[in-house]
């Protein structure tokens, strides 16, 4: 088989349409150039717009990045936003999903997936504010955090994936759903705007082979 043809089929093309103007951007660089290996076995290209965006304009960019897809079997888009205080959520989240546009949907913020590698739990009714602090508090690589990732914050999260993964599920399991499973996500009748504190930043490593299913 030529070589072209086989990296060609290996490699995942990930369109990473964000809300924030850096975090996110900033995670997914470090996820690509950490995991990716070389060869190359993904590529990520985020997606983002100065001063952020909306829910709603992170899906609708997502579903126009879904309908310019050459190769639907290789590339993936995907919808990271995050609960906060935006409306229209959860009709955005089922916009987003019923196109086929993968959601990684954090409640109440991004960075709690961040936290995550870091704390063993956490619970209760959590604002972003919170959650912010707690991650500053967390590692020493966070104690400055505001928006960007900083030279050490790769150090401090590389080898701590796969616990991440595993509270990430574990806190799906305890949703107040009920009919969520950590394995099987958030069943039918889970509010999206119910479903916090959670986040699901862990599919994509999950499904780049970072941390296995
Ligand atoms: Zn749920």
């Amino acid at each position: 088989m030529p070589r072209v043809v086989a990296e060609g089929r290996k490699r995942k093309v990930v369109y990473a349409v964000v809300e924030g103007e850096s975090t996110e951007r900033d995670y997914l660089g470090y996820l690509e150039e950490r995991f990716a290996g070389d060869p190359r076995t993904f590529e990520i290209h985020v997606l983002w717009k100065r001063k952020g965006l909306k829910p709603d304009e992170v899906v609708s960019w997502a579903l126009d990045k879904l309908d310019e897809l050459d190769d639907p079997r290789r590339e993936q888009v995907w919808a990271f936003f995050d609960r906060d205080d935006h409306s229209r959520v959860a009709q955005s989240y089922e916009r987003a999903e019923s196109a086929g546009v993968r959601v990684a949907f954090s409640h109440p913020c991004f960075e709690l997936w961040l936290l995550l590698h870091f704390v063993a739990g956490v619970s209760g009714s959590l604002s972003s504010r919170n959650v912010q602090d707690r991650l500053r508090a967390a590692h020493k690589a966070f104690k400055g955090f505001d928006k960007h990732l900083d030279a050490a914050a790769p150090a401090a999260l590389s080898g701590r994936e796969s616990a991440a993964v595993s509270r990430a599920r574990s806190l799906i399991t305890n949703c107040p759903g009920m009919v969520c499973t950590g394995r099987a996500g958030h069943g039918d009748g889970c509010k999206v705007v119910d479903r916090g504190p959670s986040t699901e930043v862990w599919r994509l490593l999950v499904e780049l082979g970072v941390v296995p299913g």
